[in-house]
Formats: C-alpha cells, sequence, structure tokens
C-alpha cells in the first residue's frame, strides 16, 4: 500500500502548534514508509480564512522543515466536486433537504435541555413527501442537507494510537448537516463531508489529527461507508497541554509557529521539541535528533494516549543545545536580523569578521537567540549605562588608577592582541600594586557598564577594535 498522509490546516488564523505537531507525526510517518506527505488549505468557511493566514502556514511549514510532495490544495477550489457528491447521496436516499428553522432548532434544544438530555436533531423531515417539501418551500424556508446517521449502528475503528474506538449512532447529534443550502441549489458543503470528499479523491491511506477530531471520525467513516470508499486507518494524536495539564490556549501566550520564531527559537529545535510532545524514540536517552533521524524510528506505538505538557524548561534546553553547537557562520546569519529588529546598527568596523568574533563571545551563553540582543548592548551602542553595582565598583579604592595605568597602557600598545591585553593587566597588577581581581571587575565595569558578563579579554579586544575602549575608561575614571 503507498502511505499518503496530509494535514489539512484552515487559514482562520497563525500557524498553531498543534497544528504543527500534527503535520510533524504526518511527516514523519510519511518519511518512515517512504509515502506522500500532502498539503491541504480547508478555506471553505469564507468569513473566517484569510490568504494571510494561508501565507503564515505555509511559511511555517517551511521554515519547519516540513516540505510537502503535493498541494498545496485550495479546498475553496473545489466547491463542485463537492456539489456533485452531496447530489449523488440526495439521489440514493442517504441525505436530505431539511427545512427546521433556527427557531424549531432552538426550542428543540430547550425542551432536551429541560431534560437533561444531550442535544441532538430530532430527524423530523427525514422522511417528507414530495408535497410536505413544496410547502416548507411554498413559505420561504431554507433548508440544509443532511445526512441519515442511524442511531442503532455501532462504528468501531481501530485507532493506531487509541487502539479499538466504538461509537453508536445514537450518540451523534441525530442526522448530520453535511451541506447549507442556498438559493441556486446546494449552497456550501460543511467540514465532515468535504474532508472525507477530499481524502478519498487524494487517496489518503491514513488520517492522523488531533485527538478533538474523534468524535467526527465516527461520523466521518459513515460517510465513507455511503459513498462506497476505502475507509482511511486512524490516528488520534493526544492534545497539547499547559503545565497546569489544561488545553494549550491563547490565554497561555504563544501559540503560533511565528511568535516561537520570533522569541529566538530555532526551526531545527523546535521542530525536534515537537517531535517529543506525544511520542518518545526507542533509546529513550536520546532527546537531540533532526526530524530525518526520528523518521527513521517513528511509529505509533510510541505514542502516548495521555496529553502531551508543554514543557518551556525543556524546550529551552533544547535550543541551548542547538545554539551552543551551531557553527558560528550560520549562527551569526540567525542572530543578525534579531539585531536588525533592535536597531542596531553594523559598519565602521562593525563587519561580519567582528559579528562572527561577538557571537563566538556570546553563543555559549545563549539560550534564545534574541538572548544576543541584551548582551550585545554594549557593543553597539556608543556609550554604556553603568548598572549600581558598575558604579560602586569604579568608586572603588585603586579603581581609577588601574584604570589610568591600563589606559595608557593601551594607548601606547601599537598593535592590540589578547596577549597585549593580558600582558597590560598583569603589568598594572605588578606595578600598582593591586589585586588582580580588583583590576579585572573595574575593567569590566568600565568597558561594559557592568560586572558579569562574558569573556572581558574578549570583549575588550571587539571593543578596541571599534575604537571603544579608551572612551569608555576615560568615561568610568571620571565617575570617581
Ligand atoms: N481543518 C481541520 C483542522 O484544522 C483539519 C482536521 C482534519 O485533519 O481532518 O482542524
Amino acid at each position: 500500500m503507498t502511505i499518503r498522509v496530509r494535514i489539512a490546516p484552515s487559514p482562520t488564523g497563525n500557524l498553531h502548534i498543534g497544528t504543527a505537531r500534527t503535520a510533524v507525526f504526518n511527516w514523519l510517518f510519511a518519511r518512515h514508509h517512504g509515502g506522500k506527505f500532502i498539503l491541504r488549505i480547508e478555506d471553505t468557511d469564507l468569513e473566517r480564512s484569510r490568504p494571510e493566514y494561508t501565507e503564515n502556514i505555509l511559511e511555517g511549514f517551511r521554515w519547519l522543515g516540513l516540505n510537502w510532495d503535493e498541494g498545496p490544495f485550495f479546498q475553496s477550489q473545489r466547491l463542485d466536486i463537492y456539489k456533485e457528491a452531496v447530489e449523488k447521496l440526495l439521489a440514493q436516499g442517504l441525505a436530505y433537504r431539511c427545512y427546521t428553522t433556527s427557531e424549531e432548532l432552538e426550542a428543540l434544544r430547550e425542551r432536551q435541555k429541560a431534560r437533561n438530555e444531550a442535544p441532538r436533531y430530532d430527524n423530523r423531515h427525514r422522511n417528507l413527501t414530495p408535497e410536505q417539501e413544496a410547502a416548507f418551500q411554498a413559505e420561504g424556508r431554507s433548508c440544509v442537507i443532511r445526512f441519515k446517521i442511524a442511531d442503532d449502528r455501532e462504528i468501531v475503528w481501530n485507532d493506531l494510537v487509541r487502539g479499538t474506538m466504538t461509537w453508536r449512532g445514537s450518540d451523534l447529534g441525530g442526522d448530520m448537516v453535511i451541506a447549507r443550502a442556498s438559493e441556486a441549489g446546494i449552497g456550501q458543503p460543511l467540514y465532515n463531508f468535504v474532508v472525507v470528499i477530499d481524502d478519498i479523491d487524494m487517496q489518503i491511506s491514513h488520517v492522523i489529527r488531533g485527538e478533538d477530531h474523534i468524535a467526527n471520525t465516527a461520523k466521518q467513516i459513515l460517510l465513507y461507508e455511503a459513498l462506497g470508499a476505502t475507509i482511511p486507518k486512524f490516528a488520534h494524536t493526544p492534545l497539547i497541554l499547559n503545565m497546569e495539564g489544561r488545553k494549550l490556549s491563547k490565554r497561555d501566550g504563544v501559540t503560533s509557529i511565528c511568535d516561537f520564531q520570533k522569541m529566538g527559537f530555532t526551526a531545527e529545535a523546535l521542530v525536534n521539541y515537537m517531535t517529543l510532545l506525544g511520542w518518545s524514540p526507542p533509546e529513550s536517552t536520546e532527546e537531540i535528533f533532526t526530524l530525518d533521524t526520528a523518521a527513521q524510528k517513528f511509529n505509533f506505538e510510541r505514542v502516548n494516549k495521555a496529553g502531551a505538557k508543554f514543557d518551556w524548561a525543556k524546550l529551552d534546553w533544547l535550543n541551548s543545545q542547538y545554539l551552543h553547537s551551531m557553527p558560528t557562520d550560520q549562527l551569526t546569519d540567525l542572530i543578525i536580523p534579531f539585531w536588525q529588529a533592535a536597531g542596531f546598527t553594523f559598519g565602521e568596523g562593525r563587519e561580519r569578521p567582528w559579528l562572527e568574533q561577538l557571537v563566538t563571545l556570546l553563543s555559549q551563553s545563549l539560550t534564545r537567540l534574541v538572548d544576543a540582543v541584551e548582551m550585545s548592548k554594549p557593543f553597539f551602542s556608543a556609550t554604556v549605562e553603568l548598572t549600581a553595582e558598575a558604579t560602586e565598583q569604579l568608586q572603588k579604592e585603586g579603581s581609577a588608577v588601574a584604570l589610568e595605568a591600563i589606559l595608557a597602557a593601551v594607548a601606547s600598545q601599537p598593535e592590540f592582541s589578547e596577549t597585549a591585553a593580558q600582558d597590560i593587566i598583569k603589568q598594572v597588577v605588578k606595578e600598582q600594586k593591586l589585586k588582580k581581581g580588583l583590576v579585572m571587575r573595574s575593567l569590566r565595569a568600565a568597558l561594559t557598564g557592568d560586572v558579569h558578563g562574558p569573556d572581558l579579554i574578549q570583549s575588550w579586544l571587539l571593543l578596541n577594535q571599534i575604537n571603544l575602549d579608551q572612551p569608555r575608561l576615560q568615561q568610568a575614571i571620571a565617575v570617581n
């Protein structure tokens, strides 16, 4: 059997982490089996669908490296296919026109509520005579198309994640609406219907999607049967939960892939993390891997039934691992847009080799790419603002003496280098009879405005190259 899977996002918002994780599982499964991964945009909800969301979704998949083999197909361009299928079901007597008004439906719901019953349509228009239909039409009522669901049907499937699933027809809310009607005949077809038509048409072998679709699957299986089509295999993946164990939602802040990108997560770390959200590789100690490696090992036996908790600390850890082992030129390419967004300007010594040196200096301290902005401030601004601790340091006895001696030494140095910097410090310690710690801390406070930070000698070298070390030493001496 050729494995064909699909991801079918609705472009009613930016690419959501849940959809992206479902896409990851589909992609892994397709690649594991040498099958096809298909992208379908479910844009039948004309009011809520927006082209900019489609663009965001495609961008997000590209960024994550989830390349697709076919598509994107757009449901909005396939309406004729759906209408034809509705006609077929109507002609076979498997679907019918229902003229129940929204007021009547509301009244029905109220009665059911009063009796503590689950809301369901009572199938009242299932067997209308042509005369009754004509009378409703004469009244000017509009209609919807409903698909018949037998209450006594049992629907069973073997879910690849959840095992045997059983539903009763009577639990599906009565005959289901598959299309709205319009003046001209069959109107807007609805999700549960079009998804089946498309999955049949696109020869989807496995439907892999979130567990919030389980009830839809039961309905959809009945549609496959009615349409005489082969029923695909189903895998319902666990939901993503927040740390409190509730479904991850907008209230949890970040949910769109582009937000994670803006926060400075790399695509590789994020995709790696999403792979672990509900799946565990056979060698459970191995947590850092590429999508290709995961694809070799992926199967549904190791996908959890229970919801997967979204753990920011774990994602941060993974991201830092990727950043710490990334080649400098690649990391520089990723950091530059963050510097640009922060308004930092380049040139006048801040050319590529200098930028790469700065990245080397910071790389091991990064958790997210955006961290580079705060850490690089002393290297991009003309002057530094002193922290309270730095001011205190500069006011310590011996501090100004040390800095004056350093300034004199560096000003007379024709070729500044790492060795020269170290020699200057040693010489000042010796000649001024000062503690090395005091000299180092004062130098750091003068150069960076802070008493903590990355390697001091390397920071000094970088500032020297853009001629900022001497003015900062002068300013710091004046503080005393
Ligand atoms: N458009 C649906 C969604 O975004 C797709 C569900 C499915 O995969 O069938 O949830």
